[in-house]
């Protein structure tokens, strides 16, 4: 079925372009969060090294303060050989200094001294980093303090030995080590200052041997440049993926995409009109009725065939709010002007076999008539012959409720399908539509004749009121008027036409000229 007309291809490129950017964009965060969990992973990781292995310095140390106990309060001369002895035992330490009453006495590297030292200044009685030394020259030192009472061990880590000799596993992250509100950063270098807040992730670690802390944590922009650098491959991967998506849905888009939702558009937009053709009596050619037949006003096709999108219809049960808004838009349209319509003037609707397994076209059928203000009118259901219907139960109930409100029921395209006389009977037909093919076969050769005959007594046989369809020529006319067909329907009298325009007929005199075009209502009294 030729549905390219609903489809235009904005939105396929939209789509396509849409599905490429969401799927992108899913990859790429799904591979963002990844990468920064892993970050995390390893930037804990290397925290927890940290910690351990700075605790095995101040181990170390604190092993080496205890070596150093018996000298402590002791003369400096005696007891400096012996410190510059332990000194050298360990790669960290730059000096070994005895304490006494407050106050630096002795040191590895300087030997006698007087310095005065507050114990209150180390935190938790053991640790303190000093920016710069008392003692002059290699300023930084990260200090161990062990206090004996009167007397005290301390040791001078240097700070920027301990961080190079660390074993950082986290490439370029953000590093530093806390002891109370100094810190330790880059190269070793001592801050006093509160150590700037790290942007993107970073990761806290306490030792629970010692009171100092180490921070790990990584930049947006280190994230940035290790997603680019490590996860090139699974990048390219994502940009694929996305590409192909994309392509796919380009190249199924008719496949995917719905027209069912641009029926249940164009319906709630008000699109399905009603175009109306004038049906004749044979004998007197004045106007008996009409037929109502839908027209999709496409908001950028113009006006499309029923044939085109009638079978979506019936598919996806479109069909009966659409009949049902046919219905309406003609008696709204036409209840005003009722005074214009003929005696017994009927009118045609076309209805689908699913159609009538709803009884709400019961009363879709009931408001009709009760928008008109005449009982003379007639509503006809006209149902095709190419479609038999399946008797149930609901259209047991539905066709004998329909005739009981006169509505009558009109078997379409008549000679085409294989409608039995219990057919007729069961769904009360009380006309045949003969069918546009048997009429075109008028001045043809003799066989088509006696087809044509033949189709034509049958329907008089039955008894049934009978309408020509297709009629285009005066020579069908003349021949279908002789053969007792009752009513006529075709483009000799009249094309469809908006209700506008056929009211406008029949308001107006007949005019004698016919005009070729659908838009035009040709004379409404025919001779
Ligand atoms: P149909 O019910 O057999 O309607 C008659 C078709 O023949 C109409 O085509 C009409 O325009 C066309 N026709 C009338 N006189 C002539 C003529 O002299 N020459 C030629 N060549 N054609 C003539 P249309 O309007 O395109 O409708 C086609 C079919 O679509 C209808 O066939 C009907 O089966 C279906 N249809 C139309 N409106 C509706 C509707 O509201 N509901 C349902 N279920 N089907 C509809
Ligand atoms: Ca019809
Ligand atoms: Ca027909």
């Amino acid at each position: 079925m030729p549905l390219s007309f609903m489809r235009s291809n904005k939105p396929r490129l939209l789509n396509s372009l849409l599905s490429l950017l969401l799927v992108a964009l899913t990859a790429l965060t799904a591979l963002y969060w990844q990468t920064r969990s892993d970050l995390r992973q390893q930037a804990h990781n290397a925290a927890l090294d940290a910690v351990e292995q700075i605790d095995q310095v101040l181990e170390d140390s604190k092993e080496i303060t205890m070596q150093a106990t018996p000298l402590a309060g002791s003369a400096c001369t005696t007891a400096a050989r012996e410190l510059r002895m332990l000194a050298a035992s360990s790669p960290y330490i730059r000096a070994i200094n005895l304490t006494r009453n407050g106050h630096l006495y002795c040191s590895s590297i300087f030997e006698e001294v007087d310095v005065p030292e507050h114990r209150d200044s180390y935190i938790g009685g053991q640790l303190r980093l000093l920016p710069s030394s008392p003692l002059g020259r290699h300023s930084q030192l990260f200090l161990y303090h062990l206090d004996l009472g009167g007397t005290g061990v301390q040791v001078a880590i240097d700070p920027y030995n301990l961080f190079r000799n660390l074993d950082w596993t986290l490439t370029g992250p953000q590093t530093l080590i806390e002891v109370g509100d100094r810190w330790i950063g880059t190269h070793g270098v001592i801050h006093l200052e509160p150590p700037p807040p790290l942007m993107g992730d970073n990761v806290q670690l306490d030792s629970t041997l010692y009171p100092y802390s180490v921070r790990f944590g990584f930049s947006q922009a280190q994230l940035h440049q290790y997603l680019l650098e490590q996860q090139r491959p699974a990048l390219l991967l994502c940009l694929v993926l996305a590409l192909m998506t994309g392509l796919s849905v380009y190249r199924w888009w008719w496949h995917i995409s719905t027209p069912t939702q641009e029926l249940r558009r164009a319906l709630g937009n008000g699109e399905f009109i009603p175009y109306l053709q004038p049906i004749i009596d044979s004998q007197s050619k004045a106007i008996r009725g009409c037929e109502v037949l839908m027209r999709w006003q496409h908001r950028h096709q113009g006006l499309i065939r029923p044939d085109l999108f009638i079978p979506l219809a019936e598919e996806s049960g479109l069909i009966v709010p659409m009949t049902r808004s046919l219905m309406q838009q003609v008696s709204q349209a036409l209840a005003p002007k009722v005074h214009l319509l003929p005696p017994d003037f009927y009118f045609g609707f076309n209805i689908c076999a699913r159609h009538c397994q709803d009884l709400s076209l019961l009363d879709d059928c009931r408001a009709f008539l009760a928008a008109f203000k005449r009982r003379d009118l007639v509503l006809v259901l006209e149902l095709t012959e190419r479609e038999l219907i399946t008797p149930t139960l609901i259209t047991e109930q539905l066709f004998g409720a329909l005739h009981e409100l006169g509505v009558k029921i009109a078997l379409d395209d008549f000679g085409t399908g294989n409608s039995s006389l219990s057919y007729l009977q069961k769904f009360q037909i009380d006309l045949l539509k003969i069918d546009k093919s048997f009429v075109d076969m008028i001045g043809t050769d003799a066989l088509s004749h006696h087809i044509l005959d033949n189709t034509i007594n049958l329907a008089t046989r039955l008894g049934l009121d009978t309408v020509a369809e297709g009629v285009e020529t005066q020579e069908q006319a003349d021949f279908l008027r002789q053969r007792q067909v009752h009513f006529q329907q075709g483009y000799l009298y009249a094309k469809p036409q908006p209700q506008q325009q056929f009211l406008l007929q029949l308001s107006k005199p007949p005019p004698s000229a016919v005009a070729p075009d659908e838009t035009e209502l040709l004379t409404p009294s025919f001779d």
